[in-house]
């Protein structure tokens, strides 16, 4: 058997694996209005040194998002403690604390806020506590990844486009996330290297959840993916949140709000 890599991990798990050692610090650059040179090192806050401008928008997005029932506060402290702005170009960075998501090249979004907090509100409610290993399919610009790892022990997050799956690194490199690996690989396989996991959670929707996803999912774990269903009513198949729990008995299927992913594709390019 595979050995499992200790906590934190390192990048010596899979060949493509990395893990994101961050360094204490904002991006440096000059080019976005809200980012401002690095702060102190010690107990330092990202989203604070980003200056007032971004706090303050910061704060009225998460007000906004504690008033939804649906909301875990957990996910709010958790979104909270993220400069979402730091994510997207620059030329966006206003519009980061909008409850909206954004492109982030290649054809791909940057969830809206609302959405990362209600799949990871379901991921605390429905997976257990305290959540151990997580996996996200998906990692895009590493957004959802960086908060999922204030809520999970270990974040493992795969995108499928190399391209991304850099930005992501990059992105994340001056955070203090040391619980987070990236990888570069087709999430429709899963990442059997972590298995099993206690969560997953997709950020692209398919017509169906690979079994593969099921094989690594633990006992007592549950699955969150955006996915095609037929209501039976004649209408045209639509994407809605679907969340699969694993038990010994079985899995038990939900299917929950429609919502509007970008598609699920294999392959890595
Ligand atoms: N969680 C991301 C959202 C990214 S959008 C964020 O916070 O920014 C969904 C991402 O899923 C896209 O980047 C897309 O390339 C990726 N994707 C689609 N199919 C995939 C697959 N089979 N494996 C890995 N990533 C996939």
């Amino acid at each position: 058997m595979k050995e499992r890599p200790s906590f934190p991990a390192t990048g010596a798990i899979a060949p493509r694996a990395q893990t994101v050692r961050a360094k204490s610090g904002v991006k440096s650059t000059t080019t976005s209005p809200l980012v401002q040179k690095p702060g102190p090192q010690q107990g330092y806050s990202p989203i604070q040194a980003a200056g007032e401008w971004a706090v303050a928008h910061q704060r009225r997005l998460m007000d906004r998002l504690q008033a939804d029932p649906h909301v875990d506060p957990r996910v709010v402290q958790a979104m909270g403690r993220i400069p979402r702005h730091q994510f997207v170009d620059s030329a966006l960075a206003a519009q980061a604390y909008e409850d909206t998501s954004l492109p982030i090249g290649l054809g791909q979004t940057i969830s809206k806020p609302s959405i990362v907090a209600r799949m990871l509100s379901l991921m605390l409610t429905k997976g257990p506590q305290p959540l151990g290993r997580v996996l996200e399919i998906g990692s895009g610009c590493g957004y959802q990844a960086t908060v999922m790892s204030q809520l999970a022990k270990e974040v493992y997050s795969i995108e499928r486009l190399k391209q991304l799956h850099e930005k992501a690194r990059s992105n994340v490199r001056t955070l203090l996330v040391r619980n987070l690996h990236l990888i570069l690989g087709d999430g429709m396989l899963g990442f059997p290297s972590g298995a099993p996991y206690d969560v997953i959670v997709s950020a692209a929707g398919g017509d169906l959840i690979p079994d593969a996803w099921l094989a690594q999912l633990a006992v007592g774990g549950c699955i969150i993916a955006p996915t095609v269903v037929n209501d039976g009513s004649g209408r045209a198949p639509s994407q809605a949140l679907v969340v699969l729990e694993k038990s010994l008995s079985g899995v038990k299927k939900s299917v929950f709000e429609p919502v509007q992913f970008v598609p699920l594709k294999s392959g890595v390019a």
